[in-house]
């Protein structure tokens, strides 16, 4: 099944349940995409309006330092603000960042899931070992690596928010786990 498809349907079915939880639905803006992207809010908010257990975080794309990079094509905060804008007029509820901001692999208690059971905290330094901190068991449980763990949530810990905005890249960060990578 195509990817989109697998994780849209995952999204209905979590309306469809009674759970209580929160989910955070990324969407990437490309200067290319911005038609899209609103025909996918469109999508969206047939099911979601009104849902306050979902909110969209928008946000440009990014150039990365990847051999694709004259391929990307950012939009600037205009651009940002005028898509969130039409979120809003759709009834969809917009994520609202606090500052100043702290990323979600500073958290302890945030993990990202990768397909074979892999626990990890940053979303694009995917495959370097310091990001793989642990695994889901079989039974459900978790297996950590605890010393991999508070490294990611050094900033919080220290209270060095520079480390805490994105401690994947935080210049002292780097020094420190060039020894792991
Ligand atoms: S640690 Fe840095 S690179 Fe990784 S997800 Fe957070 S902000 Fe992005």
């Amino acid at each position: 099944m195509p990817t989109f498809d697998t994780v849209y349907i995952n999204v209905i079915n979590a309306q469809n349940s009674d759970l209580d939880f929160g989910m955070v639905i990324r969407v990437r803006l490309h200067r290319d995409s911005i038609e899209s992207v609103k025909s996918l809010l469109r999508k969206f908010a047939e099911v979601l309006r009104g849902d306050g257990r979902f909110s969209f975080h928008m946000r440009s794309i990014s150039r990365l330092g990847g051999p694709n990079d004259d391929r990307i094509h950012p939009v600037d905060d205009g651009v940002v603000e005028e898509v969130r804008e039409y979120a809003r007029s759709l009834g969809l509820k917009l994520l609202e960042l606090s500052l100043p901001y702290i990323c979600y692999a500073s958290w302890l208690n945030s993990l990202v899931i990768m397909p074979d059971g892999t626990l990890s905290k940053c979303t694009v330094r995917l495959y370097e070992n310091i990001n793989r901190v642990g695994k889901l068991n079989d039974d459900g449980t978790l297996t950590i690596d605890e010393n991999k763990l508070l490294w990611w949530a050094r900033g919080i810990i220290n209270n060095d928010l520079k480390a805490a905005a994105c401690p994947a890249f935080s210049k002292e960060g780097y020094e420190a786990i060039k020894w792991l990578i």
